[in-house]
């Protein structure tokens, strides 16, 4: 049955709800003390999902507050950075992962391992289901008065056919069936039975995906390649062995500054990684993978097949079902296809109660910065004594008011790199004007993607950690908070500011090497120095201090002895 007799807390079902399932709710008996009475009437704070967002939610929160509750259908956290680097065995899984009940020892609350399936916002019912113990799905409901909703996000299949054929990494068992996979495909290849070509084939990995990920995973499976193989598979001639990186774009990491991606280039350049440029998937077949490559100029396409044995695929992150469900349910309020809308104070658009929130991968911020453009530059031209209607804005006067805007509305500092592409995409020859209707139209068709934050731990870390302030504050600003009705005013601008992304710099792993980026032009790269520093920073990040202990462990082992090479 439903895994929730944990701490001293029982909860049992009563049926009711639009649907009349058991309602899972706390009940005490004579025999309970004080403080699971008090426990019971504090606020309930349902927390979906264990993974970076709900974690640096539970680590922040004052642990006497709320009731709270996490439901998810993974019982750990997962530190994904590193997991490229336990695929390869440089790392070991669970070194990666910390017991969700671990981390939520402080707040004393309740872990519900099952997934959410719908919210039912005007009787503030979440519906979630589980396997029991004969294998049936038993859904029930649980009662919340504040609901976080932080599930995270699937892999995008960008309709590709063939993705059957792929490996994913997006989790600790996607993680675990890499690593059987290449170890598989290593011993294939040693049997004196296998023929050339047939090797060839298996030797071929490809990652298709040039972002941080696909990147880092290249980078630890040429170390492995290189720094293991020739001891454990001293059958295997190096020059058979081949990584090919596919990148639709002109660059891999083309989120980083210039320089560093230049940089990365070179280096798998160097370590004969096979980057392949402007090129696309079309399918994946079980032993190769098609793909168009478009020239340098861009004028002609041409139709490539890859003999391969291994393909990951990693090229961005779309919508869980769940969260599908619940923009399709709040209609007209979510426009975004990605992921669901939520306001500055990361409340979710759209639900009658203004109890909901929804952070990390699965939600994006509306701050409406091209409402906050369009309201400046109007106010711009009043002072000049301008009609803002009529006003005219040459290409070269763009910087200048690109500049003004950067200090007005420091949020919108990430989206004027974007904003002038759109420029330059508009009026390619940068001589002409844009009148301010045109402008208008133009900002508020990419309103979405303006205001879109990266899909990373650090956004889901930050709203958290946001929401565990702002709720602390709550608690005590508001003694009849049980039922969270906010009748007059905005109670959660009242007591805190709004969300702001603090962009705190990027890094990635290349191979023996590694590169950071910290925005507007800071970047830097280098060899073991940069690992080093690489390796500290996600040390110092890690969870808890068992995970801290094991990953220190894992690399003193990996300088010992190498890899582990064996599959399970
Ligand atoms: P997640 O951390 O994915 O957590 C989602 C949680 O929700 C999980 O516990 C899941 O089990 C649970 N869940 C799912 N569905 C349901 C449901 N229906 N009901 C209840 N619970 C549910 N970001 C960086 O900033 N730096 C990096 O170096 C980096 N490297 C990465 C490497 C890899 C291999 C991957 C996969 C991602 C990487 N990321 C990195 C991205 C980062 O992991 C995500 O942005 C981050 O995990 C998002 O946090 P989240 O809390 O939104 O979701």
């Amino acid at each position: 049955g439903a895994d929730i007799a944990v701490s001293q807390l029982a909860l049992n079902p009563r049926t009711g709800g639009p649907k009349n399932l058991p309602i899972l709710e706390v009940n005490l008996d004579d025999n309970d003390t004080e403080e699971m009475r008090r426990q019971k009437d504090k606020p309930k704070l349902v927390i979906l999902g264990g993974g970076w967002g709900g974690v640096a939610l539970l680590k922040e929160l004052n642990p006497d507050d709320y009731h709270v509750t996490v439901v998810s259908p993974t019982n750990y956290f997962l530190f994904t950075p590193m997991l490229p680097s336990a695929t390869v065995g440089t790392l070991e899984l669970k070194s990666l992962v910390e017991p969700i009940r671990n981390i939520m020892q402080r707040v004393r609350g309740h872990f519900v391992r099952a997934s959410a399936e719908d919210v039912d916002f005007s009787a503030r019912l979440v519906e979630v289901s589980q396997l029991d113990c004969n294998g049936k799905q038993t859904n029930f409901y649980i009662p919340y008065d504040k609901l976080v909703i932080a599930v995270g996000s699937v892999t995008n299949p960008h309709g590709v056919k063939g993705l059957e054929n792929c490996h994913f990494l997006k989790d600790i068992n996607d993680a675990r069936k890499i690593r059987n996979k290449i170890i598989q495909n290593l011993e294939l290849a040693c049997l004196p039975t296998t023929k050339d070509e047939e090797r060839k084939r298996l030797l071929s990995f490809v990652v298709s995906g040039g972002g941080p990920t696909g990147v880092e995973f290249a980078a630890e499976l040429f170390d492995l390649l290189n720094e293991d193989l020739t001891l454990h598979f001293p059958r295997l001639l190096r020059n058979e062995i081949s990584v090919h990186l596919i990148q639709s774009r002109g660059h891999i990491l083309n989120t980083y500054d210039e320089a560093l991606s230049k940089y990365a280039e070179d280096r798998f350049a160097r370590d004969q990684v096979d980057v392949l440029t402007n090129s696309r998937v079309s399918e994946v077949r079980p032993d190769s993978i098609i793909f168009t490559q478009q020239s340098e100029d861009g004028k002609s396409t041409i139709t490539k097949e890859l003999p391969m044995g291994f393909c990951l695929w990693f090229t961005g992150v779309s919508q869980t079902e769940f969260c599908q469900r619940l923009a399709a349910k709040l209609g007209d309020a979510q426009t975004n296809k990605h992921a669901l809308e939520t306001d500055t104070h990361l409340r979710l658009n759209g639900t009658p109660l203004g109890d909901v929130y929804a952070i990390g991968d699965c939600s994006t911020v509306q701050n409406n910065i091209a409402d906050h453009i369009v309201s400046f530059l109007r106010s711009l031209a009043w002072k000049h004594g301008r009609d803002p209607e009529n006003l005219e804005l040459h290409f070269q006067d763009w910087r200048a008011v690109a500049e003004q805007v950067k200090k007005k509305f420091p949020q919108a500092v990430s989206h004027l790199k974007r904003l002038d592409k759109l420029f330059a995409e508009y009026d390619k020859d940068q001589s002409g004007t844009l009148d301010f209707g045109e402008l208008r139209e133009l900002l508020k068709q990419i309103d979405n993607k303006l205001t879109s934050l990266p899909a990373t731990a650090q956004r889901a870390h930050q709203q958290g950690q946001y929401l565990a302030h702002k709720f602390n504050k709550l608690a005590r600003a508001a003694p009849g908070l049980k039922a969270n009705e906010i009748v007059e005013g905005d109670l959660d601008a009242a007591v805190y500011k709004a969300f702001e992304y603090k962009h705190l710099g990027s890094l990635a792993y290349i191979g023996n090497s590694a590169v950071f980026d910290w925005g507007d032009g800071w970047s830097l790269s280098g060899g073991l120095w940069a690992v080093y520093a690489w390796r500290s920073i996600y040390f110092a990040q890690s969870v808890s201090l068992r995970t801290r202990i094991l990953l220190a462990m894992d690399w003193a082992k990996r300088g010992m002895f190498g890899r582990d090479l064996m599959s399970f």
